[in-house]
């Protein structure tokens, strides 16, 4: 017998001969092989007749067998995470926690788990089940795939919903991985699993020591744990048995990755579910209009629970949404109207939090033809810094004196325009006499506790870290520059950033919206909260332009570190050669690197409505590209960003 191996390198399948005494449940076993002139541990994917091989001679023969790591529905979901997002196999199992399997020292024997476990039963019988939540229940008990959503009206109704569902079909859970996008939202929730699972619970997230990492892969392969709390890559844990995977805040960004295998976390466990015929539970305050759209069509069934003494519904308010238009005012960062809101909410000891998407003073403008000055490598405009008289590319690093004219019209007419942290924090000073905090980053602007404060400055960094907290009002920055991304998906992110700030306004006070483009039609279904309008909008928007998800796009990043006049010449003629039957090829095009140690990068897009198409197109075109010496090729499948 003859057994396919994969190890956890850039590699694909490598042949070995099998021990006459093996066992004879080798597939999905870890073994380990000779592999360049070494001993390397690699997992049995395969195991086929001699008669199907040739060279015989030259096949080696597999060294130490070793426990079982991947079961048959693990070994297709691992084969199917390699050509989706097409990576090497290898890579896949790398991903999946397989080298601290390895390190392991468990067997193959499953302890049984028992519900005993449980440390407080605070299970509530209620009549009157809601026939959607019965559904979840059936899929859980019954161990079938479906896919639900919950669009939740708050955070905590999401919370809710995940503690309900997991107390009433506590007896019939075998196992359950439950996602979130932050590490910050990790310990809330890993409470309130203790509470129904007690030490069956365990949590995964990138800040885990090595150590810390491989005890807790032990206690998932011995079956000690078996609900696995975490972020992105807790969804590649090596579970045996899943009856849910929960996915909060599923329209999250941070579920797609940007390193090693690019997979977005939301759309595996769809697929994981579907394999490991689990029930999926998907839940946001703002589902991604993909997500809207798999409900529209069938693939997600919505769901709309009923109030329930753990799950409280009734009288739900949103803050009011306010729009200010900044064409009314005149050379400042910060309009009349959030002013005087402020001066109201602190003679009220209440709180109030400025949301600044940018760092440092604001952007220099020309007055005279409107020239912003920018970044001539990476073509994003410079950020001002007044202290320091400089201005600074936030991309690549780049900082120089502020320029004395404008590059287009040589005038002199120069001026700070839009707003950044710096530039709110002294104009409130100046108006209101008060000094506010900066919640910028880890090390910056924590010496004042924001908790106690009442005036808060903060960047994106400041939603995460303050995402618990309530304020009388909340003031929004900057959300034209959101708006004009040149992205398909820049309505969608800025629609979703402004719901999720509208969670950290208390339900009577008010969040502030400044704009120079207050007619813009986004601003609207934000203002009214209209969730619909907005998904019909879009929809019909990427419909018309064969976006996702009406298509499907891969896009290669190809970093090289010179030569690159000859590299897009090389590959203009790959794609010449190309017969793009099915599929839009764009590209190549010189786009900024984004990789330290690789000056230059040229990137090519292909979409297609066809995924059996593009995933082939995009498969050749790879091995076509590899033939290239001296590049490094990234591939993102359905990327995020373009
Ligand atoms: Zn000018
Ligand atoms: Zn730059």
């Amino acid at each position: 017998m003859y057994a396919d191996v994969v190890f956890p390198l850039k590699l694909p399948p490598l042949t070995y001969k099998v021990p006459d005494d093996a066992p004879h449940d080798l597939k999905g076993r870890i073994i380990n092989a000779p592999l360049m002139g070494k001993s390397h541990y690699g997992l049995v994917v395969s195991v086929t007749n001699e008669s199907r091989l040739e060279k015989k001679k030259n096949i080696k023969e597999i060294q130490g067998i070793h426990h079982l790591f991947a079961s048959e529905s693990t070994l297709s979901f691992l084969r199917w995470l390699s050509d989706y997002y097409l990576a090497p196999m290898g890579i896949a199992l790398k991903s999946s926690f397989f080298e601290e399997a390895v390190k392991t020292s468990v067997g193959p024997v499953r302890e049984k788990l028992s519900n005993e476990a449980r440390v407080k039963n605070n299970e509530q019988k209620m009549e009157a089940e809601n026939s959607e939540l019965s559904l979840v229940y059936d899929c859980i008990k019954n161990k079938n795939y479906k896919s639900f959503l919950y669009h939740a009206p708050s955070i905590s109704h999401e919370y809710s919903l995940l503690n309900e569902v997991l107390n009433k079909s506590h007896s019939d859970m075998h196992g359950a991985i439950i996602l979130v996008p932050e590490i910050g939202q990790i310990e809330r929730l890993a409470r309130m699993l203790k509470n129904i699972f007690g030490e069956r619970v365990c949590v995964i997230h990138s800040n885990l020591t090595k150590k810390k990492r491989i005890d807790t892969i032990a206690r998932i392969i011995a079956g000690k744990s078996d609900v696995i709390l975490g972020t992105r890559s807790a969804i590649l844990a090596p579970l045996r048995d899943i009856s849910l995977i929960a996915v909060l805040n599923e329209h999250s960004p941070s579920f797609k990755g940007e390193e090693g295998l690019r997979y977005n976390a939301r759309n595996v466990a769809v697929m994981r579910g579907f394999m490991e015929k689990s029930c999926v539970l998907l839940s946001s305050v703002c589902p991604s209009v993909e997500s809207d759209h798999n409900s529209k069509i069938g693939k997600y069934m919505p769901i709309h629970p009923s109030p329930s003494p753990i799950y409280p519904f009734a009288d739900f308010k949103r803050p009011k949404i306010k729009i200010t238009d900044m064409k009314k005012e005149k050379a400042v960062a910060i309009s009349r109207d959030i002013l005087k809101k402020a001066k109201v909410t602190t003679s009220e000891n209440g709180r109030f939090l400025f949301l600044v998407n940018r760092k440092g003073y604001s952007l220099i403008r020309c007055e005279d033809c409107g020239n912003t000055v920018q970044c001539k490598k990476c073509n994003v405009p410079l950020v001002f810094y007044k202290g320091k008289n400089t201005v600074r590319c936030h991309y690549c690093g780049h900082e120089e004196i502020v320029p004395e004219n404008c590059e287009e019209c040589k005038g002199f007419n120069i001026k700070p325009f839009g707003a950044g942290t710096e530039r709110i924090k002294e104009e409130l000073k100046e108006a209101l006499k008060t000094e506010a905090i900066l919640v910028e980053n880890e090390s910056l602007g924590m010496e004042q506790d924001p908790a106690i404060t009442s005036f808060v400055i903060g960047t994106p960094y400041a939603t995460k870290k303050l995402k618990d907290e309530k304020f009388d009002a909340v003031a929004l920055f900057n959300i034209d520059g959101l708006l004009a991304q040149p992205d398909f998906r820049a309505y969608e992110r800025a629609f979703q950033e402004v719901m999720q700030i509208s969670q950290m306004v208390k339900t009577e006070g008010s969040l502030y919206i400044q704009t120079y483009a207050p007619k813009n039609k986004i601003l609207r279904f934000i203002k009214n909260y209209d969730f619909q309008g907005f998904y019909n909008d879009e929809l019909s928007q990427r419909k018309t332009l064969d976006y996702p998800p009406f298509s499907r796009i891969i896009l290669f990043n190809i970093f090289m570190k010179r030569e690159v006049g000859k590299f897009l010449r090389d590959i203009q003629k790959i794609i010449c050669d190309t017969n793009t039957n099915g599929f839009e090829l764009l590209g190549p095009i010189e786009i900024p690197s984004s990789l330290k140690s690789y000056k230059h990068c040229i990137q090519i897009l292909i979409k297609s409505k066809d995924r059996k198409i593009i995933h082939n197109e995009a498969g050749e075109l790879l091995k076509k590209l590899e033939k290239l010496k001296g590049i490094k090729i990234n591939v993102d499948v359905d990327p995020l960003k373009i």
